[in-house]
């Protein structure tokens, strides 16, 4: 009755394994950790209710309203990755049967979906051709005539490479007693976001990202309007998702219970503070301005080495992760192989509107640099002359 599965060939196997090889995250995210970053992650555990655990989430806080230009007092991490994010926004503005406009620009705008009907809202999905983004008038005459209650965009979408804007937006929404939802989980500190000037509503950030964390955790941020809809609304989140309860634990309401919502790890928080503190460090401006001039740079470089694009108009170009188609005869997979066995480059093969046509190549965070988008284009030139036979 001692008898259990054996053990020793999982042992084996995994200790050969142990000790992973490290490469370069150049496709859509997760990128690179630095090493402060994983420093701070190695830090001892925290008790979740100590002062200590405390300070660490009213720092991060602080520079989250920082990262989104916002006073929200509703501004804190959430323990759920990116997809979590977008499932607590809809869930904490909605109830069942209420109207929803979701704005798809790729997969990620198609999962939000998938969770709405779940929730059995009434959805008006909008689509668009593959490397289109949407007019502010389109916007308006979708949650017009349906009446929604929540818009919700995909800012970049990292699986088409295209980069919505959002300036006009939140006016608008807000015209018609409308919500503005913003799926920020890629673009944000990349390109620009600016929560309160843009009147925003609701804003989901990952930690893996540009930010430079590691995946597993989300920033999020809800203006006035939606804590005011949160406490109007009938039905409750699911208890994980809930803001108001994790609002509570974050002290955003300034009644200092900070009532145990659930166990935050404070490793990943650590390493989400120490990422923050490198934003803030070097900046928004340089951040944003960064992020453009090198990946302008790789696109000029791709066009000399005779790579095209994905998107074709360069003004709705997302400028953290760009598709790039593969060349004619060559085989995705096989230029991928390529890449990480001979150059430790990861770059992600196409996802919803670029599969089977482009690779998606990202320049975040701290690998958004000049000789970084040399050294891709070393490989996908190598990679193209070695299986071009
Ligand atoms: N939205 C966007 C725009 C994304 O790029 C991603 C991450 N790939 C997600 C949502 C989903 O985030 P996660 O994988 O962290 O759940």
């Amino acid at each position: 009755e001692n008898e259990t599965l054996d053990y020793e060939n999982v042992y084996k196997k995994s200790a050969k394994r142990f000790m992973h090889k490290e490469y370069l995250l150049l496709g859509g995210g997760p990128i690179n950790c630095s090493d402060r970053v994983l420093k701070a992650i190695s830090m001892q555990t925290l008790n979740p209710l100590s002062v200590d655990m405390h300070q660490l989430m009213d720092e991060i806080k602080e520079m989250t309203q920082y990262l989104f230009q916002t006073k929200n007092r509703l501004t804190l991490v959430s323990q759920t990755s990116g997809s979590g994010g977008n499932e607590t926004i809809i869930t904490n503005l909605l109830d069942r049967g209420d109207k929803l406009v979701i704005a798809i620009g790729g997969t990620w705008g198609e999962r939000v979906l998938d969770m709405a009907l779940r929730y059995e809202y009434d959805v008006l999905p909008l689509t668009k051709p593959a490397g289109e983004v949407y007019t502010l008038e389109e916007l308006e005459n979708a949650v017009k005539s349906h009446k929604a209650k929540l818009l919700f965009v995909t800012h970049g979408e990292s699986t088409g490479g295209i980069l919505q804007k959002l300036e006009g937006l939140g006016p608008m929404c807000h015209k018609y007693g409308c919500l503005l939802g913003v799926d920020a989980v890629v673009s944000i500190a990349v390109d620009p976001l600016f929560v309160d000037r843009w009147e925003i509503d609701a804003v989901n950030a990952g930690t893996q990202k540009a930010i430079g964390a590691p995946p597993g955790m989300c920033l999020l941020t809800f203006s006035p309007r939606a804590e005011q809809r949160m406490r109007e609304k009938k039905m409750k989140p699911p208890y994980y998702f809930d803001m108001l309860r994790q609002g509570i634990y974050f002290d955003c309401f300034g009644d200092h219970t900070r009532m145990f919502h659930y166990t935050f790890s404070s490793n990943m928080l650590s390493a989400v503070r120490e990422a923050l503190a490198q934003i803030c460090e070097e900046g928004l401006l340089e951040i944003w301005a960064r992020h453009k001039r090198n990946v302008e740079y790789f696109w000029k470089r791709l066009d000399e080495i005779g790579y095209t694009c994905f998107v074709n108009k360069r003004e709705n170009r997302f400028h953290g992760v760009t598709g790039v188609n593969v060349p004619e005869g060559i085989s995705q997979r096989e230029l991928i192989k390529f890449a990480k066995d001979k150059y430790d480059i990861e770059i992600a093969p196409g996802f919803g509107p670029t599969l089977n046509k482009a690779m998606r190549l990202g320049l975040m965070g701290t690998n958004s640099r000049p000789e970084m988008a040399d050294y891709l284009i070393e490989a996908l030139k190598d990679g193209f002359q070695y299986l071009n036979k």
